[in-house]
């Protein structure tokens, strides 16, 4: 039961616009919650990873309350480049079969979430040309086909007459390319929102405030979420969902949480007014770095940098001219087109390359969804689907031991 008092305590928000360039942004209606909210879950964080759990966790019938400090999509969900990985983004072998179903989990999401939502997040597979401009770096690519190929991702060798052949967009002196048939892509901000929706049909709250501890009852366990204005949420289940501010949670759980901050900064190209057609094909450097990322609803990407810098998301002169010059090796086209927009968010580095996923070591009612670095967007529909499951049942019939979150205590 909830307490029948309620204070005027929290505006349910969107950001304006969103990051990746979004508007469908709405204003949503000031919401007023009682000071001292039950849920069945508290979920901690409104990225990617705090709605998608929160959406599976209604479809398992469940009312979860998400506390965020800013608003839905405000970190790295709402800017990233949403580029979903048909193979191991990091290389790591032990996370294909992870990747693998967290893509089919993205297919079977496309066919519900924008139909029901309202919210379309402009899913699209474009081919993706990877460019190479010196003889190591052709032998470094052709060593990465081999390997993607065991994993059952078909690409192609193209000579740089034929790679020209596919895009105007590409015009540096390159040796050869990798034309690669599906990599999807996601509006990264447009997703996550369309998730928030689904949850918030289904019965999920949004609390705007900041967690600054967890209730507990005994030692190891978790009754809930205090916020920093001392109000509180109870539930049985607590997620932390928190990106790169992670390791936060330290203090909470009584151990270090390995995560930490790498920022990234992107451009948007405005090519409608320059006259240019989008690239047909997405476009990579990749021996030089750098990518040309044309989305379906948004302007096209350049992206992106990674950067130790603290939690500092200031957009940067240096990173600009860094993206510029890596594109325009390939790409000189990039010199005649307007950049409308700069962002720069954080990406949450986990200390050994892979996310923490599962129960808090020590803990019973916390669930960790953390650490998913450059590939949150990608992941996000696994563990959202995996921690809901566990919530729910104790079990899930995806095996996610390769990132689960004992490694943390070992
Ligand atoms: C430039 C760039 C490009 C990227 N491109 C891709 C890509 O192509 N594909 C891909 O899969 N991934 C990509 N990523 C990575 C992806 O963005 C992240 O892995 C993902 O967004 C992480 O989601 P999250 O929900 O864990 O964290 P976040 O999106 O950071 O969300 C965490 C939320 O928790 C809230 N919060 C934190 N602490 C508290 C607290 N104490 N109380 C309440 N709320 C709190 C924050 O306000 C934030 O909204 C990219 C990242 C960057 C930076």
């Amino acid at each position: 039961m909830m307490c029948p008092s309620p204070a005027p305590l929290v505006v349910t928000r969107l950001p304006a616009g969103g990051g990746g360039g979004g508007t469908v942004a709405k204003q949503k209606v000031v919401e007023v919650v009682p000071k001292h909210l039950k849920a069945d879950v508290a979920i901690i964080g409104g990225g990617v990873i705090g709605c998608l759990t929160a959406y599976y966790a209604t479809l398992r019938g469940l009312k979860p309350v998400i506390i965020e400090s800013d608003g839905i999509a405000s970190g790295a969900s709402g800017m990233a480049a949403g580029i979903l990985t048909p193979y191991t983004g990091s290389g790591a072998s032990e996370l294909l079969a992870l990747s693998k179903a967290s893509l089919k989990l993205h297919v079977d999401l496309v066919k519900t979430l924008p139909a029901e939502t309202g919210v379309d997040y402009g899913y699209d597979s474009r081919p993706h040309l990877r460019c190479v401009f010196t003889e190591d770096g052709a032998v470094r690519l052709k060593a990465w086909q081999k390997a993607r190929a065991k994993e059952g991702f078909k690409s192609e060798w193209l000579s740089p007459l034929q790679a020209k052949s596919l895009s105007a967009w590409l015009t540096g002196d390159i040796l050869g390319a990798l034309l690669s048939e599906i990599e999807p892509t996601v509006d990264a901000y447009r997703f996550t929102l369309a998730a928030f929706t689904a949850a918030e049909r289904r019965g999920a709250k949004l609390v705007i405030g900041r967690a600054s501890g967890l209730l507990s009852k005994g030692k190891s366990k978790a009754a809930g979420v205090r916020l920093v204005d001392g109000s509180e949420i109870s539930a049985p289940e607590t997620v932390i969902a928190t990106g790169p501010w992670a390791g936060e949670a330290g203090a909470w759980l009584g151990y270090p949480v390995p995560v930490k901050p790498q920022k990234g900064q992107m451009l948007y190209l405005d090519l409608a007014h320059g006259g240019q057609p989008k690239p047909q094909v997405s476009l990579g450097g990749f021996d030089t770095g750098g990518i040309l990322l044309p989305k379906k609803l948004t302007e096209t990407i350049v992206g992106a940098t990674r950067e130790d810098a603290g939690f500092d998301r200031a957009p940067t002169d240096a990173a600009r001219k860094d993206l510029i010059t890596k594109v325009s090796r390939f790409s000189g086209r990039i010199m005649d087109a307007s950049i409308v927009r700069q962002t720069a968010c954080l990406r949450p580095m986990p200390a050994d390359g892979k996310p923490y996923i599962g129960r808090a070591p020590g803990w019973d009612g916390v669930w960790l969804g953390i650490g998913h670095w450059s590939e949150g967007i990608h992941f996000g529909p696994l563990t959202g689907r995996y921690i809901a499951d566990m919530v729910v049942d104790d079990k899930s019939k995806y095996d996610l031991s390769a990132v689960a979150s004992s490694r943390i205590s070992a």
